[in-house]
Formats: structure tokens, C-alpha cells, sequence
């Protein structure tokens, strides 16, 4: 895939390499210039500096237009953009419905994710798909796991299941964001710190944050806990709490 990019006369090399960086890691591989008609370009005459127009850097839009799935994936190939890829059995982008009108956003896939290529699929999945399907009974919605879409910060399996570092959250976080601003959804649930912090960078733990709605870009965001950490024994009230969570955001999701 090309691009053609706009370097501005006084952009430093920082920039560039900033500038370059971006469309790399969302799967640019080559770049064309085009000749572009400035007031500089067009003057017959050398402006003298201090009238030298000193322009904004346009920065090129985040989502490429008629951005879908389909593409976000087909950009992400063989992604070799962080570390994570060495220890990777496959690539976990997200399951459910392009249209879905709620997307659950977890943190990285586990080992049974990264087996199968699919997103919550071990326990913490079959609780949190318990959550999903059995609130939404309880409060006569009918919704299934297949409706809503469920997907992860980074699309790699961290070893040994530790944290996503910040820079692989960054680089695999540009993927995330082009996923959600294709689904568009009505809402998005953030499972955990992990994805609170992608998504609204905030450090605060799940315990200040969960329970209210937020905002990422413009969709309603609610932060709830993490199934895994649901699943330890002595975390009951959580998981009351947790339950109260998803309510509240199926009720505003589909009533
Ligand atoms: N935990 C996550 O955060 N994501 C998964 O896909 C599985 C477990």
C-alpha cells in the first residue's frame, strides 16, 4: 500500500521520522511525492523569511476512507510491529458483528485465544460471554455473544501473560481505534485497567473508574472488571459490581 504524504518545509527530522513511523504501522510500505502548489511554490519572487507562511503540519487523518474490517486486517498482514509477534501462534483481531452497537474491548489474548484466533474464548471468555448473554436474558433483551463485538488493546499474546508494555499497547492501539471508528458502535465496554488505559488514559484502577460512563472520541464508554480478575474467588463483590456494570450499559445500548 502508498501513500503520498505532505512534508512541510519546516519539518524537522524528528518530525519526519514521527510522521514516517505512523504510516508504517498502519501498514504503509511505500510513499510517492506529488508536486503541491504553495503560495511559496507559486511566488516568482524569494519571500523573505520572516514572511515565510508558518502552516500547522497537516497530519494525515488516522482512518483511511471506507475503512472496514476487512482493510484494518488485510493492514495489519503478518504484523512484525512489536515484539509481540515472536512468541505469537496467531494474530487475535476481534470476533462478532461489523454493526455491532456494543464492542467489548479486553486486554490481549491468553493462550487458548492465541491457539484458536479468536478473542475470549478460554475461562475468563466463557464468563464473560455468561455476563453478556445471561444479563441480557435476566433483563429481557434478546442478545446473543454473536451480536455485540469483542476484541483486545494488543492482537499478540504477551508471554507468560504479562501486561501489555506501553509501546506495543501504542503501536497495536492504532489497529483498536480504527476498529472501533469502523464499527461505530453505540457503546464500548473497557474490561479492565489495560483497556481503561488505552482507551481513556487514565491510570486510576477499575475500582475508581468502573460503574460510569465515560467518553472515547465521542462514543459512551463504561469500564468494567476484567472476567479473569472476576474469576479469583474472593472477588464476589466485583462480580456483583461487574454484573450491575454490564446492566447499565445493555440498557443504554438497547432500550
Ligand atoms: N483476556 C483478554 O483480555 N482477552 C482475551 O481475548 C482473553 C483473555
Amino acid at each position: 500500500m502508498s501513500a503520498a504524504v505532505w512534508l512541510l518545509p519546516h519539518m524537522d527530522a524528528e518530525t519526519l521520522r514521527e510522521y514516517l513511523n505512523f504510516y508504517r504501522d498502519l501498514g504503509f510500505t511505500s510513499l510517492y511525492q506529488r508536486a503541491v502548489k504553495t503560495e511559496q511554490t507559486q511566488s516568482a519572487m524569494p519571500i523573505p523569511p520572516e514572511r515565510v507562511p508558518v502552516l500547522p503540519p497537516v497530519l494525515p487523518s488516522l482512518v483511511p476512507e471506507d475503512d472496514s474490517l476487512a482493510k484494518i486486517r488485510e493492514d495489519i498482514g503478518e504484523c512484525t510491529r512489536c515484539r509481540l509477534h515472536s512468541g505469537r501462534h496467531s494474530i487475535v483481531f476481534g470476533s462478532g458483528d461489523e454493526h455491532a452497537r456494543l464492542v467489548f474491548v479486553g486486554e490481549g489474548p491468553g493462550a487458548d485465544e492465541d491457539a484458536q484466533g479468536l478473542p475470549f474464548v478460554g475461562r475468563a471468555g466463557q464468563l464473560l460471554t455468561q455476563m453478556i448473554e445471561g444479563t441480557a436474558k435476566r433483563e429481557g433483551i434478546p442478545l446473543e455473544r454473536k451480536d455485540v463485538y469483542i476484541c483486545n488493546v494488543v492482537k499478540c499474546r504477551p508471554p507468560e501473560n504479562r501486561n501489555p508494555e506501553p509501546d506495543e499497547m501504542e503501536i497495536c492501539g492504532q489497529f483498536l481505534f480504527r476498529q472501533l471508528l469502523a464499527i461505530r458502535p453505540k457503546a464500548i465496554c473497557a474490561l479492565g485497567a489495560t483497556a481503561a488505559k488505552a482507551l481513556l488514559g487514565r491510570k486510576e484502577g477499575v475500582t475508581r473508574l468502573r460503574g460510569n460512563w465515560y467518553k472515547w472520541r465521542d462514543i459512551p464508554l463504561m469500564v468494567t472488571y476484567h472476567p479473569s480478575y472476576l474469576m479469583r474467588q474472593y472477588n464476589q463483590d466485583a462480580k456483583r459490581e461487574a454484573w450491575e456494570d454490564l446492566k447499565k450499559a445493555l440498557h443504554f445500548v438497547y432500550d
